[in-house]
């Protein structure tokens, strides 16, 4: 497994010729995966909107006016019986997503690890995204049956002080390094289409394919422009920039999922066989992604059908992690108050947008 990974070399795999990148991509994907098989998620968005943070991107930010409608933290309750539905519709993999900067201890804390818990019991795996975590937080997600842990790093490290002002890079980097302690696996990704150069698409891969060991599931995102934040304007990519993204991925981490994650109601089913042709192998079900629109799930199962593709079983990369009851924890909670970076450099359309939503 290379790990060593530079800027140029993946610039010169991401700018072949396309039937050379396919066809490399490909051949890669199938000496590491079935390439008839791909993971179908489920993302539920267990406390929605409200967010402290500043993501150029992300309607769920309080400070900017979209049409988002946020809820409180969902019930444990309600969450299983939305995973039950996800697992009769062939997902393997929950994904619950809350709005926060950083997970603080208390009762919120405990309520997702419940359904940590619940879930897992399910015989499906469990992936949160909570926003930045402190290693002690990692063990009692892990503790509690936690399979993978999302953090993405979003694009470049230059890039992302266009992006974001409310965190800088390194605390990505030191979340995803807490999990790493745990045996919790790493899903980490980015999105494309945010106005920012190829160059800061490979730094992205650079930073992901450096890591040892790599990220077992890189997620792919294209912008979804939603109407009130800074990004609002920025038109779609192609579908030929996702195909090549998708295809270096793949090269650069072999054995990772690569999974085809929001813009998928803007790609055709041609466009989406391409990408698993390229090397994705794992999918968002569900109506909606978080706040976005995605495609029907019956829609993803008629193509699963028409292009011979089967949803992968849960636990096949990485055995059931055992569940441990919240009685019999060894890891209290340690009330930390870590101090996660707050650069505040202005952004301009971040401000624009703030300004905008104020008036
Ligand atoms: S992407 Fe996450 S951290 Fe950023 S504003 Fe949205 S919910 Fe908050």
């Amino acid at each position: 497994m290379k790990h060593n990974w530079t800027r140029e070399e993946i610039l010169d795999i991401y700018n072949k010729p396309l039937m050379e990148l396919l066809y490399e991509a490909a051949t890669t994907h199938r000496l590491h995966h079935d390439p008839n098989t791909v993971q179908v998620s489920t993302l539920l968005s267990i406390k929605t909107g409200g967010c402290p943070e500043d993501c150029g991107y992300c309607p769920q930010a309080a400070r900017y006016h979209t049409d988002i409608k946020g809820n409180d933290l969902m019930g444990v309750q309600q969450v299983k019986a939305q995973a039950l539905r996800a697992k009769a519709a062939g997902s393997s993999r929950v994904c619950m997503g809350a709005a926060w900067r950083n997970v603080k201890d208390g009762e919120e804390f405990d309520q997702v690890l419940e359904m940590v818990r619940t879930i897992n019991k399910l015989d499906m795996e469990v992936c949160c995204t909570l926003g930045m975590i402190t290693e002690n937080q990692a063990q009692r997600l892990a503790e509690a049956g936690l399979y993978a842990y999302n953090h993405n790093l979003d694009t470049s490290e230059d890039y992302y002080k266009d992006v974001i002002s409310t965190r800088a890079f390194q605390d990505r980097l030191d979340t995803i390094g807490n999990v790493r302690k745990t045996n919790v696996t790493v899903c980490s990704g980015g999105i494309i289409g945010m106005g920012e150069k190829v160059e800061d698409r490979a730094g992205m891969l650079v930073a992901l394919a450096t890591l040892d060991p790599q990220p077992e599931s890189v997620p792919i995102n294209a912008l979804v422009a939603v109407e009130g934040t800074p990004m609002e304007d920025i038109e779609p990519i192609s579908i030929w920039e996702m195909v090549r993204m998708v295809a270096t991925t793949r090269i650069v981490m072999p054995q990772t999922q690569v999974r085809l994650s929001a813009g998928r109601t803007q790609m055709s089913r041609e466009g989406q066989a391409m990408c698993f042709f390229a090397g994705a192998n794992s999918i968002f079900a569900g109506d909606k992604l978080l706040t976005t629109p995605n495609p029907d799930v019956n829609e993803d199962m008629k193509m699963f059908e028409l292009l011979g593709l089967n949803p992968q079983a849960p636990f096949v990369k990485k055995a059931k992690p055992e569940t441990v009851e919240a009685q019999d924890s060894k890891h209290i909670p340690m009330g930390e108050k870590p101090k996660w970076s707050r650069p505040g450099h202005t952004i301009p359309r971040n401000e624009e947008a703030k300004a905008k939503a104020k008036a």
